[in-house]
C-alpha cells in the first residue's frame, strides 16, 4: 500500500475525526469540517457535507462566537447533572454561530433574571467557554457582554 493510500485511509477514519475534534477542545480550538464543494461547514466535524451530499470535506476552524437565538432552563428529564452538580447556572439553546451552522449548546450563567433581561433582546451574542469537565473538555458558551 502506497504512502498516500494510508494516509487517505487515515483521513476517512470517523475514528480519527471525533479524537481530533475532542483534542482540539482541550487546546481551545474549535475544528469543524468544511465542504470542498459547496463550502458548508460541518459541526460537530462530520466526514461528508448534509448540505450538498458531496464526499469530501477538510479541516476548517470556527470561532465559537455567534448568537443565541433562543434558550430553555432545563427540568427534571433533561437537566445536565455533571453541570448541577458544579453548581453552574445554565440554559440550553440554539445557538448559530458566525461561520453558518447552528447547534444545541449549552450557555453558562445564565440565572432566572439574566433569561428574563436577555429574552427581549434575541439573539444576543455568545462567546465560547471551553470547560475542562475533568476526563475530557467540552464547549459550552457564554454571553459575550
Ligand atoms: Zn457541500
Amino acid at each position: 500500500m502506497s504512502t498516500e493510500r494510508m494516509k487517505t485511509e487515515e483521513f476517512w477514519n470517523p475514528e480519527h475525526i471525533v479524537e481530533i475534534f475532542w483534542k482540539g477542545l482541550a487546546e481551545g480550538v474549535i475544528y469543524a469540517r468544511k465542504c470542498k464543494e459547496c463550502g458548508a461547514i460541518e459541526f460537530p466535524p462530520h466526514l461528508a457535507c448534509n448540505t450538498c451530499g458531496y464526499h469530501e470535506t477538510e479541516w476548517t476552524t470556527l470561532s465559537g462566537k455567534g448568537g443565541l437565538k433562543s434558550f430553555v432552563f432545563t427540568g427534571v428529564m433533561n437537566a445536565r447533572l455533571e453541570l448541577e452538580d458544579r453548581g453552574l447556572k445554565y440554559v440550553c439553546g440554539e445557538v448559530e454561530l458566525d461561520e453558518g451552522p447552528a447547534i444545541n449548546a449549552v450557555i453558562l450563567g445564565i440565572n432566572k433574571r439574566k433569561a428574563r433581561e436577555i429574552s427581549e433582546k434575541l439573539p444576543v451574542r455568545v462567546e465560547p467557554c471551553f470547560y475542562d469537565m475533568g476526563r475530557y473538555t467540552t464547549l459550552f458558551f457564554e454571553l459575550d457582554e
